[in-house]
């Protein structure tokens, strides 16, 4: 049989097998910011396209190639969020959050949309865990911030990332900086590529993230944006360097990150890994203290990050970090029979009220190939419904780890499996104290 279709290319499902890593690893990243006072926030996965050119920047690769826009049927112009920030942003100023006690902080799992050429690390659809904190100018929250991701990362058990760090200035020291860029990219505008010839103009600092071999070649002798900052943006750098350094999380500066969004100001940062290949960054953000006012709030100054969740769990499988195990079910009950198929149902519904997970028969199978099929789910317990237990009003539980059976009251399942359940627990208690 041939399928009708297969997902969208650079799209992926997570399967029930694996749902559950996703759930432990959002709701650890969610907690842990809770801990510094974020709080979750959602927003649609569409928005108003000028929302993203007026934000992310119309120089930038994800606006200029990588959005989904199209015109929806009232003629308006859409597109699905290609990052979290700019929604992010849109919904605190709607909503005249900002009028409330600051600092305010925002947490968000979500969907992303870019179309890029798929590989490994690099999906049309994507997640991001980010936060963003809203009114504080000073180095102390940029400090916070970066501690907030090397704490995820490291209470999730990911080793051996390296945060890369730099400041790009502010507006002031940075129009001085980019006339120095144009100077010096204008001496290579023949070996440029076209893109970068195109934001030799518009914006320089653009060329210092562009991928292509050559144009990374001529960038690395480029003018350093660190020779050109002002007196407070180099204070606000070295402060943060110093709280970094108190903090016990380790950096190293990279004058080479600009990152490729445009509305960042002064601190930006990477949390990079060498262990899943070129798309290594799986985290990057910094301070954007002009965005909020030029998306018409008051000003203010902000900052956050985003954490890309698909190359944050492939390398925590390629390091084998722990995940919760899947959970199996408390009990499977296997009737024989119509009548017990039906009892069974009722059971199990009673059951599930209670707080157990139960399976039962909802096939019409044999009882040799439930067996197989309660073998093969790992239920704690099976319990065999046939006539003669109805008939006799007592049933056997057997705990498929030991083999053990009990018998029971079928009225008094209930207790009969909570009974189970208890001695197991203090049979394998036992046994790992005896381990110790
Ligand atoms: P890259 O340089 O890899 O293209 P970026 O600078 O475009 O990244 P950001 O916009 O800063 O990325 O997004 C933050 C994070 O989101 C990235 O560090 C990465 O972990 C993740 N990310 C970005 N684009 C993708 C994508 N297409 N597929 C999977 N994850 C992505
Ligand atoms: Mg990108």
């Amino acid at each position: 049989m041939a399928l009708l279709t297969t997902a969208p290319r650079g799209t992926g499902d997570v399967l029930p097998a694996d749902s559950k890593k996703w759930q432990y690893v959002e709701r650890k990243l969610l907690e842990i910011a809770e801990l510094y006072g974020f709080r979750e926030s959602r927003v649609p996965v569409f928005e108003h396209t000028e929302l993203f050119t007026r934000s992310v920047g119309d120089t930038t690769d994800v606006v200029q190639k990588e959005m989904y826009t199209f015109t929806d049927k009232g003629d308006r112009s859409i597109t699905l969020r290609p990052e979290g920030t700019a929604g992010t942003v849109r919904s605190v100023l709607e909503h005249g959050l900002l009028n409330e006690a600051l600092p305010v902080k925002v947490s968000y799992v979500l969907s992303c949309y870019r179309y890029e050429k798929p590989q490994a690390g690099r999906l049309r659809e994507f997640h991001q865990f980010g936060v963003e904190c809203f009114g504080a100018a000073d180095p102390t929250a940029d400090a916070e911030v970066i501690s907030l991701a090397d704490d995820v990362l490291q209470t999730l058990g990911v080793r051996n990332m390296h945060l890369e760090i730099n400041s790009i200035g502010c507006p002031t020291c940075r129009a001085k900086y980019q006339q120095a860029l144009r100077d010096y990219f204008a001496a290579h505008s023949q070996e440029l590529c076209g893109t970068c010839v195109g934001r030799l103009e518009r914006n320089p600092m653009r060329i210092l993230d562009c991928k292509s071999p050559v144009c990374s070649k001529i960038a690395a002798d480029a003018p350093k944006i660190l020779d050109y900052l002002c007196e407070d943006c180099k204070q606000h750098f070295e402060t943060l360097q110093a709280l970094l350094t108190q903090m016990q999380i380790n950096y190293v500066v990279n004058p080479t990150i600009v990152r490729g969004l445009d509305y960042y100001t002064r601190t930006v940062f990477e949390f990079v890994s060498d262990e899943i290949g070129s798309q290594g960054t799986v985290c990057g953000g910094g301070r954007y203290d002009g965005l909020v006012e030029q998306m018409g709030g008051n000003p203010t100054p902000a900052l956050g990050f985003a954490m890309g969740l698909e190359r944050l769990m492939m390398l925590m499988d390629k390091q084998c970090c722990p995940f919760p195990e899947n959970d199996t079910p408390d009990l499977y009950l296997a009737p024989m029979g119509a009548a017990a198929q039906q009892k069974a149902a009722v059971l199990a519904a009673d059951l599930r009220r209670e707080g157990f997970s139960v399976l039962t028969d909802v096939m019409g199978r044999s009882l040799k190939a439930q067996m197989k099929y309660a073998d093969k789910i790992h239920a704690d317990f099976v319990c065999v419904l046939g006539d003669s237990e109805l008939e006799q009003g007592t049933a056997v539980l057997k705990n498929m780890k030991t083999g053990e059976s009990v018998e029971f009251a079928v009225e008094n399942l209930t207790d009969a499996l909570y009974d189970a359940q208890t001695k197991l627990a203090l049979a394998e208690l036992e046994e790992s104290a005896a381990a110790l």
